[in-house]
């Protein structure tokens, strides 16, 4: 646990400790090693010209010409950056960039692409490539100046993961401290003082109660698509069926009625999925009207991806809010009237991103909201 002066602070030991050589500081040495992933020679061999006829920097280049022996290049060796073409023969699109950041979540992955799929280029960044570039535009500044600019990238992303660890034990434990001795207080003296007293208290208990809620809800956002995610075969029923058994108690409690269609088994983050439909079907069930909350989930398949819906009954929302309920800390109630962080929704968009899906809302206040969202297959 870091020290409260902060004077020693340091990444919880569950973090990997940085390297004796960082990527950065071999980066700046001058020295790059770097994975080029193409099955086309003459491509190949022009990011290779590029690459040699950069200046100050040593790039070393090992090719592999399809995602298999890319990956097992990954296991093998470390990287400085991979340059990724996303159309192999044993692997196209979107799924090639997952595959290499499941090999290595931490090494930073710079897309090189025809004009005609730049759409799916640009998906790419959201899946966690750094960058990307079309094929036919790239000179050897741009190619060196993206691939120095992805490593940069890449390394403050892995510090503000480290960042938001330690302020994690950092924030915590003072806070810890301070609603431990303010339930000691209320313990010892509550109803012993004067009602203003036990009011004050109650009032500085139920603020550190917040605050940590908010912590922890910051830094599971803050964590999503860092990297460390398995993307695998993952089961949506199964998955539902999880939400579901965590959500239990609020479930029995307002006597909800949460069901589902058929859902299919896609290529996801099992655990992420499960915080998706957790905070949807939470959120249907806080923001229910007067009569017993129904939730209902479904999919069905558009073209290449799935179309997921959960529909509630609940208060609704006014269609002048449904733009900006998936913004953090964006919320539409006091916390008299509804308790929450206003993170629910924004880690749900960051999930789908993460998927390579979007999200959106369609409500009325009155009618019940339906929550859209699209995973690729
Ligand atoms: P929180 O619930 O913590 O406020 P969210 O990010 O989950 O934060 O939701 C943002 C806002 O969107 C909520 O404050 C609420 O006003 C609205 N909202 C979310 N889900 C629903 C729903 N199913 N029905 C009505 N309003 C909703």
């Amino acid at each position: 646990m870091a020290k409260e002066n902060g004077s020693e602070t340091k990444p919880p030991s569950n973090l990997p400790s940085a390297p004796a050589e960082t990527n950065h500081t071999r980066e700046a040495a001058g020295r790059c090693r770097v994975l080029v992933i193409e099955d086309s020679v003459v491509d190949y061999k022009v990011v290779e010209g590029h690459l040699k006829r950069a200046k100050g920097v040593d790039f070393q280049i090992t090719r592999a010409e399809r995602l298999g022996d890319g990956l097992e290049h990954l296991s093998r060796e470390s990287v400085d950056i991979v340059l990724l073409d996303l159309m192999l023969p044993d692997s196209q699109g979107l799924e090639t960039v997952r595959s290499v950041r499941a090999e290595a979540s931490g090494v930073p992955i710079v897309v090189l692409t025809s004009a005609e799929d730049e759409r799916i280029a640009f998906s790419a960044i959201r899946q966690g490539a750094q960058d990307y570039l079309i094929k036919r535009e790239v000179d050897s500044d741009l190619l060196v100046r993206s691939a120095r600019h992805a490593i940069e990238r890449q390394r403050l992303l892995r510090e503000l993961e480290q960042l938001a660890h330690v302020a994690a034990h950092d924030l915590q434990e003072p806070l810890r401290t301070i609603s431990g001795f303010c339930e000691l207080l209320q313990d010892t003296y509550g109803g012993k003082l004067d009602d203003q007293a036990d009011e004050w208290l109650e009032f500085a208990i139920q603020g550190a109660r917040r605050m940590s809620g908010i912590i922890q809800d910051l830094l599971g956002y803050s964590r999503i698509g860092l990297g460390d995610d398995l993307v695998e075969p993952t089961d949506c029923t199964v998955v539902f069926d999880e939400a579901v058994e965590n959500l239990r108690a609020a479930i029995e409690e307002n006597g909800a009625v949460v069901t589902h269609d058929d859902l299919p088994i896609l290529m996801g983050v099992r655990t992420r999925l499960v915080h998706l439909f957790q905070n949807l079907i939470s959120n249907a069930i806080k923001y229910r009207g007067d009569q017993r909350p129904c939730v209902h989930a479904a999919a069905e398949r558009m073209g290449r991806e799935w179309l997921f819906s959960v529909r509630d009954n609940g208060i609704g929302i006014a269609a002048e809010h449904l733009g900006r309920i998936f913004a953090i800390f964006k919320r539409l109630h006091s916390r008299d009237q509804y308790s929450g962080t206003g993170i629910g929704l924004a880690i749900c968009k960051k999930i789908v991103e993460i998927h390579g899906g979007r999200i959106w809302a369609e409500s009325e206040p009155g009618s019940g909201s339906v929550f859209y969202f699209t995973i690729p297959e």
